[in-house]
């Protein structure tokens, strides 16, 4: 089967042909139906030094995944051959407390995980390929009706990280609130949404592109900025000098950073999911009071149940622009130069 490898770190992925894997007693073979493009595949070709993270290639990329269950290994039920499912993408040991109460993301014994700190496309090998090896059901979800592979893909990261972030601080994202989506991405764009469909604020939209913030207004942002030197007066102008209740950044940068702690709200949240490597000092007045600052890492599997829930019903849409997996390489080359709108998303 063809499978786009990424063989070693500050190298660019190549489409190689590899044995379809045999799945072992409790794993599930999918037949990958689509694969998102995610920036943080940019950041593991282009940008991360060896021993950054707990894992080293080769592994095949792509960490947003459905398809249809192909073979089932050996104890595996549940699941029928030909069913639709999204698969969870953290994998964890499974045993740890945190694993038992549903936060794979963040598993305390990666030394029992399949791998440590990752998952399919995240050290071991993941769906941008014809198919792919699931390491149990529980990472697995089937599919609601009227959902399709394609469009369910990009929700297992896209729309599941910006919907942990969001459901972190829905405490304070009730009505009269304020909400600032920085970077209106493949992440941004779903996380606009999960906004608008889990909450009553009101959401700025920041993005440099003129397609990512004409995007935002169609999504229904209530205010869209270009980031300049201006941004932070103008959030706060929008908020009666207030400030925004939460700040996604789904940049990272220092300037983004920069901006989040200068227009958040006094008791609000700065939530870090883009991960540029920008640093936000944190210090006494160097951010309004009892401002919480946080790093979010992707989301569960009832998180994702939710996403897909949302997106069957309507309320959820990913924008994709699909790609054959023979022009994966271009999809990566498209993202990187900013020319995608939505989420890139491969199809073998
Ligand atoms: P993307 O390339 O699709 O979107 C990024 C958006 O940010 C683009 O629209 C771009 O124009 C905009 N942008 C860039 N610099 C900006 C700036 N200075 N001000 C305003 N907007 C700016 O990327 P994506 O796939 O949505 O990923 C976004 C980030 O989130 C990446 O760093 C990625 O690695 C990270 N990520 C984190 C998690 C997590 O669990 N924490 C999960 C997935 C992705
Ligand atoms: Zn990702
Ligand atoms: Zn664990």
């Amino acid at each position: 089967m063809r499978a786009l490898r990424l063989n070693q770190w500050k190298s660019e992925p190549v489409l190689e042909e590899v044995p379809v894997p045999e799945p072992g007693p409790g794993e599930v073979l999918v037949q990958v139906g689509a694969a998102g493009a995610c920036h943080s595949d940019l950041h593991l070709m282009h940008e991360f030094e060896p021993g950054t993270l707990p894992y080293d290639p080769p592994f095949t990329l792509g960490h947003e995944n459905a398809g249809w269950v192909h073979t089932l290994g050996q104890g595996v039920t549940g699941l029928d051959v030909g069913q639709p499912v999204a698969v969870v993408g953290a994998w964890g040991c499974g045993t740890c407390d945190h694993c038992l109460d549903g936060l794979e993301t963040y598993c305390e014994r990666p030394d029992l995980a399949p791998v440590p700190g990752g998952g399919g496309g995240l050290g071991l090998d993941g769906g941008m390929a014809d198919f792919m090896l699931v390491p149990s059901v529980r990472h697995l979800v089937p599919l609601p009706d009227g959902l399709e592979v394609v469009d369910a893909a990009p929700l297992t990261d896209a729309a599941l990280t910006p919907y942990h972030a969001v459901r972190r601080s829905l405490g304070k994202l009730g009505p009269g609130t304020t909400a600032v989506v920085i970077g209106v991405g493949g992440l941004g764009h779903l996380g606009l949404q999960v906004l608008r469909a889990l909450t009553a604020a009101r959401v700025i939209a920041v993005d440099g592109r003129e397609s990512a913030r004409d995007q935002a207004s169609d999504l229904g942002a209530d205010l869209v900025l270009d980031p300049g030197p201006d941004t932070v007066e103008r959030i706060r102008e929008a908020t009666g000098g207030r400030g925004a209740d939460v700040v996604l950044d789904f940049v990272g940068s220092d300037e983004t950073l920069a901006t989040a702690a200068a227009s958040v709200r006094q008791v609000g949240d700065i939530t870090i999911v883009g991960i540029a490597g920008g640093t936000l000092p944190v210090s006494f007045f160097g951010v309004p009071y009892e401002a919480s600052v946080q790093t979010t890492y992707w989301g569960n599997r009832r998180e994702l149940v939710e996403v897909l829930d949302l997106a069957s019903r309507g309320l959820l849409h990913a924008a994709t622009t699909i790609y054959p997996l023979e022009d994966a390489v271009s999809a990566y080359q498209d993202l990187a130069h900013g020319e995608v709108t939505g989420r890139a998303v491969v199809v073998p």
